[in-house]
């Protein structure tokens, strides 16, 4: 296994559609182990292909309290969302920061397991949030473009700061 660098906003990479996945080859499998590999050890509860410069359509998430509960969704498809609500949200793709966002907070979601297997899920909560962010991620969008046109500016201007430090 090993850990992938994650790229950072405002990398062009993370503006990239992601496309279906037709072949569930060993390459895939190794694949998916990297990403639990470098979600789990940022640590996050989510982290979609395009986070790794990779455009397949693959997402993995952890949302669970003892981090014992993986999930990758392959082509996802939310069939039904209701009940938005404000909640907080934070991205690896946007260190350091954290900010209000609506989501809904009830979701209908049909994807393939990292076999090929179709399943429909109906997640709440964290886990709906979790689901909508990645699948916005695998889509080419960021929650902070949710936000207003001044609070992303300055989110971008303190990250291209922070990489230039970085880099030095
Ligand atoms: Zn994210």
């Amino acid at each position: 296994m090993a850990i992938l660098d994650i790229l950072h906003h405002p990398d062009p990479r993370l503006r990239e559609v992601a496309q279906p996945i037709t072949e569930f080859d060993d390459e895939l499998q190794t694949f998916i182990d990297d990403m639990f590999e470098t979600m789990y050890a940022a640590p996050g509860v989510g982290l979609a292909a395009t986070q790794v410069g990779d455009t397949r359509r693959v997402a993995v998430m952890d949302c669970s309290e003892d981090k014992n509960q993986p999930m990758v969704i392959i082509n996802p498809e939310i069939l039904q969302a209701d009940e938005p609500q404000i909640m907080e949200e934070g991205c690896l793709s946007v260190p350091g920061i954290s900010d209000k966002v609506t989501r809904n907070n009830h979701v209908k979601l049909r994807a393939l397991d990292r076999d090929g297997n179709s399943y429909e899920l109906q997640a709440e909560g964290l886990l709906a949030q979790c689901i909508q962010h990645e699948i916005d991620h695998l889509d080419g969008k960021l929650y902070i473009d949710k936000l207003s046109t001044l609070k992303r500016d300055r989110i971008r201007k303190k990250l291209q700061k922070e990489q230039r430090l970085a880099t030095r």
